[in-house]
């Protein structure tokens, strides 16, 4: 069985464990730019979250399709979910949990690989 990685923003509130990650991804449209995380993509299924809802931050915007998470207290951006959705070609994709891959405690980020993509001119 693959091990599960323990994670969670700096001050405690805000944990989660998945799998460890086999890439992680690193965009350069405006908002992850800003945010600086790398991205680990879940199945929700995947992922147990152990959150403290009164210090948990929302954040939408243009379409609003995903909702980037932060914690309050301390300021990290912890993850992102995106609903099930379908591409203007008409191509289903299923719902996501995205991990910060950074706020792993234990993961060597340099042995994982990282996947870059070009957000900001899809
Ligand atoms: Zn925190």
């Amino acid at each position: 069985m693959t091990a599960r990685l323990q994670g969670g923003c700096h001050c405690g509130a805000q944990r989660f464990s998945a799998p460890a990650p086999e890439s992680v991804t690193q965009c350069n449209c405006s908002i992850c730019s800003k945010r600086g995380t790398l991205a680990a993509y879940y199945a929700p299924e995947q992922v147990e979250l152990s959150l403290s809802p009164e210090v948990l931050g929302a954040y939408q915007w243009g379409d609003r399709m995903m909702t980037f998470h932060h914690c309050m207290a301390c300021g990290c951006g912890a993850f992102d979910e995106t609903p099930a959705w379908t591409t203007d070609e008409g191509e289903a994709r299923p719902a996501r949990i995205i991990l910060n891959a950074r706020l792993f405690d234990e993961l060597d980020l340099a042995a994982v690989p990282v996947r870059i993509v070009n957000g900001r001119n899809a």
